[in-house]
């Protein structure tokens, strides 16, 4: 397949152009950025043939098969409609864009053009995931009661620009790590949560956003989940521990962009190790994509559950604002 970048993104340049390049034969032929000496630059830096600041130059290229995007979130919903429009298939970033309203209509463009959307949530690739996720169907911890997320990071110097300072570009900590969550969570269940509490605060690190939150969601099935999520923890480490009638499921540093981690299947006062395959999360992804392109199977993360992610994402931003026990409002 023949790529473009929409976005002189670091997500791009640290992980997604590799995992692009890593299919034989696909191509990144093109990036765009708002900034034209940016463009330039990124474009030489990474070898890319063609670099644009117009989107509609861009997405004018016939030989452009599908786009990735990775501008800051405000941008995410224009340019996959102008992507659709023109024909592209779309792997976009997550949040999908700025409210859920939005997002259902990118997702109804692309179904009705008969494109492939899909949501960059890389966790759900993991082995370690799903290896959680195959236990779980097992019944090997019984009846799940609750589930923990600890996914409260320090965020690093050079992601400090937009995310922490810039509500308008869809900063903050709950649009950055808690979409992924839900989508983590959503991923093991297989459900969506139905209402959630929260409470959000800017401790350190957030001017105008939140740079912490903790928010309590009740699933369907009756399974409580508790997320804790911020920019500001050097120390904490990453983990997801998901508790049956049975047996608990203990994972620690999982809830990141390398494969790793561990996980333990905790029975009977016995531990054991669960093993799992490691791969790379976001070329993992795009197989799933490139798959779903050529019309075997989905995405691993389609439009639809970047949709959910956004929605859950939202009712803890409101939760947090009003004080109030918010109902998750997927849009339809
Ligand atoms: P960056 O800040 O690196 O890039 C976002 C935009 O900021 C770029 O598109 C670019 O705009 C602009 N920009 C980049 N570098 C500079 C610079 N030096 N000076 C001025 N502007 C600059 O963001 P990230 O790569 O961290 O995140 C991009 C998107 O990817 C977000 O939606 C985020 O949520 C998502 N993300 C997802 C991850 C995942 O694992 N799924 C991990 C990390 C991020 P322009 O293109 O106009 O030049």
């Amino acid at each position: 397949m023949r790529w473009g970048l929409i976005g002189a993104s670091q997500i791009a340049a640290f992980s997604m152009i590799a995992a692009l390049r890593s299919f034989a034969g696909d191509r990144v032929i093109s990036v765009l950025s708002s900034d034209p000496a940016r463009a330039r630059d990124y474009a030489a830096l990474h070898d890319i043939a063609h670099a644009f600041t117009d989107l509609d130059q861009m997405l004018a290229d016939p030989a452009l098969d599908a786009v990735y995007i990775s501008t800051t979130n405000d941008r995410h919903f224009a340019q996959a409609m102008a992507a659709i429009r023109a024909g592209k298939h779309v792997l976009c970033e997550k949040p999908l864009a700025m409210s859920v309203a939005d997002a259902v209509t990118m997702v109804r463009a692309a179904q009705e053009a008969g494109l492939v959307l899909a949501t960059n949530h890389h966790l759900r690739n993991a082995g370690s995931h799903q290896a959680m996720r195959d236990l779980i169907r097992a019944g090997r911890i019984g009846e799940v009661q609750s589930i923990r997320v600890f996914h409260a990071v320090y965020l690093r110097p050079e992601l400090q620009g937009w995310r922490i300072d810039n509500p308008a570009a869809g900063g903050g900590v709950v649009a950055d790590i808690a979409t992924h969550d839900a989508d983590v969570v959503r991923f093991l269940l297989g459900e969506s949560p139905v209402d959630l509490v929260a409470m959000t605060s800017a401790r350190a690190l957030g001017k105008g956003v939140e740079d912490n939150a903790m928010s309590i969601w009740q699933m369907p099935s009756g399974v409580q989940v508790f997320c804790h999520v911020s920019f500001t923890h050097p120390h904490a480490g990453t983990g997801l521990e998901i508790h049956g009638t049975e047996g608990s499921i203990i994972a620690r540093n999982v809830m990141t962009q390398r494969p790793g981690g561990t996980v333990d299947l905790h029975r009977g006062g016995q531990v054991e190790e669960v093993s799992f395959g490691e791969r790379n999360l976001y070329a993992h992804g795009i197989g799933m994509f490139r798959d779903a392109v050529a019309g075997q199977g989905r995405p691993a993360a389609d439009g639809a559950d970047g949709v959910r992610s956004l929605a859950v994402a939202q009712a803890m931003l409101e939760a947090g604002r009003t004080g109030q026990r918010v109902t998750v409002d997927y849009g339809g």
